[in-house]
This record gives C-alpha cells, sequence and structure tokens, in this order.
C-alpha cells in the first residue's frame, strides 16, 4: 500500500481499528513511520473534538427569538419575490394549478425581455444606478404577476369545471 491511500484510510483505521478491512492500512502504518505520525495527529484530533462540547444557549434565547418572530411576522412582505414566496408557503387550502407554473414561466420571459431592453438603451442611461434599474425590472414582474393572478382568479371556476372530462362536450 502506498502512503497516500493509506493516508487516506487512516479514519477508518482510527474509527474501526480492529476491522478486517482496514489490516493494510494496519500494516503499513506498522512499518511507515510518516503515516503512524499522521494516525498519531489525527488520534489527538479525534480526542480533542471529543471533549469539545456545544455551548449552552443564554437563558432569554427562547424569549429573544420568539420577539423576532413576532416581529418578522407582523412585517408586511417586503417584495413581489417575499409576496409571491408567502403564497407559495401559506396558501396551501387551494391546490395548485399547472397554470400558475406557466405564469411563473411568462413573467420569467417578460423579465428577461425587460432587462434585454434596458441593455439596448443603457447608453443614455449612465445616471441610472444598477440598484434603481433593476428595482425598475422588479417593479415590471410584480406587474405582470398581478394581472396573471387577475387572469387565473377569472378562470378559476371555468378551469375546474373543464377538468372533468366530457363535461364540456
Ligand atoms: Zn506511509
Amino acid at each position: 500500500m502506498i502512503c497516500r491511500n493509506a493516508k487516506s484510510a487512516l479514519p477508518d483505521l482510527l474509527l474501526d481499528p480492529g476491522a478486517a478491512s482496514n489490516a493494510a492500512v494496519r500494516a503499513h502504518v506498522d512499518s511507515c513511520a510518516e503515516c503512524r505520525d499522521e494516525l498519531h495527529s489525527l488520534e489527538a484530533t479525534f480526542s480533542l473534538l471529543d471533549e469539545w462540547k456545544a455551548p449552552e444557549p443564554s437563558a432569554y434565547f427562547d424569549q429573544k427569538l420568539a420577539v423576532l418572530l413576532r416581529e418578522e411576522q407582523a412585517k408586511p412582505p417586503a417584495g413581489w419575490f417575499e409576496r409571491m414566496r408567502s403564497r407559495l408557503l401559506f396558501n396551501t387550502g387551494r391546490q395548485f394549478r399547472p397554470a400558475f407554473a406557466g405564469a411563473l414561466a411568462l413573467a420569467l420571459l417578460i423579465g428577461g425581455g425587460t432587462i434585454a431592453d434596458f441593455s439596448v438603451h443603457s447608453g443614455n442611461r449612465h445616471s441610472v444606478s444598477a440598484t434603481v434599474t433593476d428595482l425598475q425590472v422588479f417593479d415590471k414582474n410584480d406587474q405582470a404577476l398581478q394581472t396573471m393572478d387577475q387572469l387565473l382568479q377569472d378562470d378559476g371556476s371555468t378551469d375546474d369545471s373543464a377538468a372533468q372530462p366530457g363535461s364540456s362536450l
């Protein structure tokens, strides 16, 4: 066995010194001083880790966390992305419509088009910072999402009845 292979097998040897699969490593360590040193330093590291204990959280950790959670819940959702995420997370009453995925794809397409549009005119927009540009893009995406949202709600009832096979015939 060469040293490189032996060294990568040292942790196994340390965790299970008696295993038959570690016999080759054991034999190599017995004959190779360098790998023996490596094994000993690894052993020291492992015993240090055994002594290490995770620090106890402070006495007020739970209260502080509860306050932070309440503050976060009281805040209005930040942007269109946050709103969409909370929609996905908390709006479990209604089942997902495949159309929603289509709306997302469309919003992405619109977003991409907007970015391309901005890059075309970027020559005479020196004063507009990248952040402002991003915000404008997000705003347009938000409008697109709201439009799709209304479309989805509008055809929600017809969508359900059309889902039954043969009912529209
Ligand atoms: Zn060796």
